[in-house]
Protein backbone atom coordinates (compact mmCIF):
# COMPACT_ATOMS: atom_id res chain seq x y z
CA UNK A 1 0.00 0.00 0.00
CA UNK A 2 1.47 3.44 -1.35
CA UNK A 3 1.47 6.37 1.39
CA UNK A 4 -2.24 7.62 2.65
CA UNK A 5 -3.10 3.98 1.30
CA UNK A 6 -4.93 4.86 -1.56
CA UNK A 7 -1.99 2.62 -4.15
CA UNK A 8 -4.82 1.40 -5.71
CA UNK A 9 -7.25 4.02 -5.85
CA UNK A 10 -7.88 5.07 -9.49
CA UNK A 11 -8.32 8.92 -9.93
CA UNK A 12 -12.55 9.05 -9.23
CA UNK A 13 -11.68 6.73 -5.87
CA UNK A 14 -12.91 3.68 -7.44
CA UNK A 15 -11.11 0.79 -6.77
CA UNK A 16 -9.62 -1.47 -9.12
CA UNK A 17 -8.45 -5.21 -9.06
CA UNK A 18 -4.63 -5.61 -9.61
CA UNK A 19 -4.14 -8.02 -12.11
CA UNK A 20 -1.15 -10.63 -11.28
CA UNK A 21 1.41 -10.01 -14.12
CA UNK A 22 1.24 -12.82 -16.36
CA UNK A 23 3.44 -14.26 -19.06
CA UNK A 24 2.07 -13.67 -22.44
CA UNK A 25 0.28 -16.32 -23.16
CA UNK A 26 2.24 -18.02 -26.57
CA UNK A 27 0.96 -17.59 -30.48
CA UNK A 28 1.08 -20.36 -31.93
CA UNK A 29 2.07 -19.56 -35.55
CA UNK A 30 -0.45 -21.82 -37.99
CA UNK A 31 0.20 -19.40 -41.06
CA UNK A 32 -2.51 -20.86 -44.09
CA UNK A 33 -1.29 -22.30 -47.02
CA UNK A 34 -2.05 -19.18 -48.94
CA UNK A 35 -1.17 -16.39 -46.58
CA UNK A 36 1.24 -15.13 -48.88
CA UNK A 37 -1.12 -14.35 -51.75
CA UNK A 38 -3.02 -12.51 -49.79
CA UNK A 39 -2.66 -8.26 -50.21
CA UNK A 40 0.20 -7.25 -47.64
CA UNK A 41 -0.15 -3.60 -45.90
CA UNK A 42 1.33 -1.82 -43.65
CA UNK A 43 0.97 -2.28 -39.86
CA UNK A 44 -0.52 1.35 -39.79
CA UNK A 45 -3.27 0.87 -42.21
CA UNK A 46 -4.99 -1.24 -39.10
CA UNK A 47 -7.52 0.83 -37.29
CA UNK A 48 -9.94 -1.75 -36.18
CA UNK A 49 -10.24 -5.23 -34.63
CA UNK A 50 -13.63 -7.05 -35.37
CA UNK A 51 -14.86 -10.18 -32.54
CA UNK A 52 -16.25 -12.98 -34.88
CA UNK A 53 -16.65 -16.24 -33.53
CA UNK A 54 -15.87 -19.33 -35.82
CA UNK A 55 -19.80 -21.01 -35.29
CA UNK A 56 -18.00 -24.63 -35.99
CA UNK A 57 -17.99 -26.58 -33.16
CA UNK A 58 -13.96 -26.83 -33.19
CA UNK A 59 -10.20 -25.42 -34.30
CA UNK A 60 -10.21 -27.88 -36.83
CA UNK A 61 -13.61 -27.40 -38.77
CA UNK A 62 -12.51 -24.15 -38.55
CA UNK A 63 -9.37 -24.42 -40.12
CA UNK A 64 -10.19 -26.60 -42.90
CA UNK A 65 -13.32 -24.13 -43.59
CA UNK A 66 -9.89 -20.97 -43.96
CA UNK A 67 -8.18 -23.63 -45.82
CA UNK A 68 -10.83 -24.17 -48.91
CA UNK A 69 -9.82 -21.85 -51.72
CA UNK A 70 -13.10 -19.34 -52.85
CA UNK A 71 -11.81 -16.85 -54.73
CA UNK A 72 -10.48 -18.70 -58.01
CA UNK A 73 -8.41 -15.20 -59.09
CA UNK A 74 -6.58 -14.86 -55.85
CA UNK A 75 -6.47 -18.42 -55.17
CA UNK A 76 -7.35 -17.57 -51.20
CA UNK A 77 -10.48 -18.38 -48.89
CA UNK A 78 -12.00 -16.35 -45.60
CA UNK A 79 -10.60 -16.58 -41.97
CA UNK A 80 -9.61 -14.88 -39.32
CA UNK A 81 -5.91 -13.55 -38.91
CA UNK A 82 -6.26 -14.83 -35.04
CA UNK A 83 -8.15 -17.96 -33.54
CA UNK A 84 -8.81 -18.37 -29.98
CA UNK A 85 -9.75 -21.70 -28.62
CA UNK A 86 -12.06 -22.91 -26.02
CA UNK A 87 -8.82 -24.03 -23.79
CA UNK A 88 -7.66 -19.97 -24.16
CA UNK A 89 -4.42 -21.15 -26.72
CA UNK A 90 -4.17 -18.17 -29.33
CA UNK A 91 -3.57 -19.21 -33.31
CA UNK A 92 -2.55 -16.76 -35.90
CA UNK A 93 -3.52 -17.94 -39.12
CA UNK A 94 -2.38 -14.83 -40.95
CA UNK A 95 -0.37 -12.08 -40.43
CA UNK A 96 -1.43 -8.74 -39.42
CA UNK A 97 0.67 -7.16 -42.36
CA UNK A 98 -1.84 -8.81 -44.55
CA UNK A 99 -5.21 -8.37 -45.42
CA UNK A 100 -7.62 -11.44 -44.26
CA UNK A 101 -11.45 -12.11 -45.86
CA UNK A 102 -13.22 -11.91 -42.63
CA UNK A 103 -15.46 -8.91 -42.92
CA UNK A 104 -16.97 -7.73 -45.62
CA UNK A 105 -16.70 -3.86 -46.64
CA UNK A 106 -14.18 -3.82 -43.78
CA UNK A 107 -11.03 -5.90 -44.47
CA UNK A 108 -8.46 -3.31 -45.60
CA UNK A 109 -8.31 -1.66 -42.30
CA UNK A 110 -8.95 -4.60 -39.63
CA UNK A 111 -7.63 -7.27 -38.12
CA UNK A 112 -10.28 -10.16 -37.55
CA UNK A 113 -9.63 -12.20 -34.45
CA UNK A 114 -12.44 -16.05 -34.44
CA UNK A 115 -13.16 -17.20 -31.03
CA UNK A 116 -14.06 -21.16 -30.88
CA UNK A 117 -17.96 -21.65 -30.66
CA UNK A 118 -20.68 -23.63 -32.44
CA UNK A 119 -23.02 -20.78 -32.60
CA UNK A 120 -25.79 -22.15 -35.19
CA UNK A 121 -23.81 -24.80 -36.56
CA UNK A 122 -25.27 -26.61 -38.94
CA UNK A 123 -28.17 -24.83 -39.46
CA UNK A 124 -26.95 -21.33 -40.07
CA UNK A 125 -29.50 -19.69 -41.58
CA UNK A 126 -32.65 -22.18 -40.08
CA UNK A 127 -35.13 -19.65 -38.82
CA UNK A 128 -35.84 -22.40 -36.30
CA UNK A 129 -32.13 -22.50 -35.45
CA UNK A 130 -31.37 -18.75 -34.60
CA UNK A 131 -30.23 -18.72 -31.17
CA UNK A 132 -26.01 -18.56 -30.10
CA UNK A 133 -26.53 -20.44 -26.52
CA UNK A 134 -23.02 -21.78 -26.29
CA UNK A 135 -21.35 -19.52 -23.65
CA UNK A 136 -17.54 -18.19 -24.19
CA UNK A 137 -15.10 -19.91 -21.70
CA UNK A 138 -12.94 -18.14 -18.87
CA UNK A 139 -9.66 -19.09 -20.77
CA UNK A 140 -11.28 -17.90 -23.99
CA UNK A 141 -12.05 -14.68 -22.54
CA UNK A 142 -8.96 -13.87 -20.74
CA UNK A 143 -6.65 -14.86 -23.65
CA UNK A 144 -8.78 -12.37 -26.10
CA UNK A 145 -8.07 -9.54 -23.49
CA UNK A 146 -4.19 -10.28 -23.59
CA UNK A 147 -4.59 -10.30 -27.37
CA UNK A 148 -6.66 -7.05 -27.25
CA UNK A 149 -3.80 -6.00 -25.24
CA UNK A 150 -1.15 -6.90 -27.54
CA UNK A 151 -2.23 -6.43 -31.09
CA UNK A 152 -3.14 -2.32 -28.83
CA UNK A 153 0.27 -2.25 -28.22
CA UNK A 154 1.89 -3.49 -31.26
CA UNK A 155 -0.05 -1.86 -33.98
CA UNK A 156 0.16 1.98 -33.93
CA UNK A 157 -3.23 2.99 -35.49
CA UNK A 158 -5.19 0.69 -33.97
CA UNK A 159 -8.48 2.45 -31.77
CA UNK A 160 -12.03 1.03 -32.59
CA UNK A 161 -13.07 -2.85 -32.10
CA UNK A 162 -16.83 -4.14 -33.10
CA UNK A 163 -18.95 -6.82 -33.28
CA UNK A 164 -18.76 -9.07 -37.18
CA UNK A 165 -23.00 -8.50 -36.80
CA UNK A 166 -22.63 -4.77 -35.98
CA UNK A 167 -20.87 -4.30 -39.46
CA UNK A 168 -22.66 -6.99 -41.33
CA UNK A 169 -26.30 -6.66 -40.95
CA UNK A 170 -26.94 -8.41 -44.12
CA UNK A 171 -30.65 -10.27 -43.44
CA UNK A 172 -31.08 -13.23 -46.18
CA UNK A 173 -33.91 -15.51 -46.90
CA UNK A 174 -33.88 -18.40 -44.60
CA UNK A 175 -32.90 -21.85 -45.22
CA UNK A 176 -35.81 -23.86 -43.76
CA UNK A 177 -38.52 -21.13 -45.13
CA UNK A 178 -37.78 -18.56 -48.28
CA UNK A 179 -40.48 -16.31 -47.01
CA UNK A 180 -38.30 -15.93 -43.91
CA UNK A 181 -35.21 -13.40 -43.21
CA UNK A 182 -32.41 -14.03 -41.19
CA UNK A 183 -29.36 -12.37 -40.12
CA UNK A 184 -26.46 -13.52 -42.37
CA UNK A 185 -24.16 -12.85 -39.48
CA UNK A 186 -24.95 -12.54 -35.96
CA UNK A 187 -21.20 -12.87 -34.07
CA UNK A 188 -20.13 -12.80 -31.45
CA UNK A 189 -23.73 -12.52 -30.22
CA UNK A 190 -25.56 -12.10 -27.41
CA UNK A 191 -22.96 -14.08 -25.26
CA UNK A 192 -20.14 -11.91 -25.77
CA UNK A 193 -19.29 -10.12 -22.66
CA UNK A 194 -18.64 -6.60 -24.08
CA UNK A 195 -18.80 -4.66 -20.95
CA UNK A 196 -15.95 -7.25 -19.08
CA UNK A 197 -13.50 -6.70 -22.46
CA UNK A 198 -14.50 -3.10 -23.07
CA UNK A 199 -13.37 -2.30 -19.19
CA UNK A 200 -10.19 -4.00 -19.82
CA UNK A 201 -9.03 -2.52 -23.23
CA UNK A 202 -8.13 1.06 -24.27
CA UNK A 203 -10.36 0.75 -27.61
CA UNK A 204 -13.70 2.76 -28.74
CA UNK A 205 -16.80 0.62 -30.23
CA UNK A 206 -16.97 1.35 -33.92
CA UNK A 207 -20.44 2.53 -34.56
CA UNK A 208 -21.39 1.17 -38.08
CA UNK A 209 -22.52 4.72 -39.44
CA UNK A 210 -18.67 5.75 -38.37
CA UNK A 211 -16.71 7.40 -41.19
CA UNK A 212 -13.40 5.74 -41.76
ZN1 LIG B 1 -17.78 -13.40 -38.31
Amino acid sequence: MGPGGRAAAGPNGSIRPMLPDLPPAPLHLDPLPYEARLEPRPREQIDLVVIHCTEVPDLAMARRFGERELYPGSRTGNSGHYYVDRDGSLHQYVAAERVANHTRGYNPRSVGIELVNTGRFPNWLDSRHQAMEEPYTEAQIVALIALLQRLRAELPGLRFIAGHEELDTTLVAASDDASLQVHRKRDPGPLFPWERVMEAIDLQRLQPGDAL
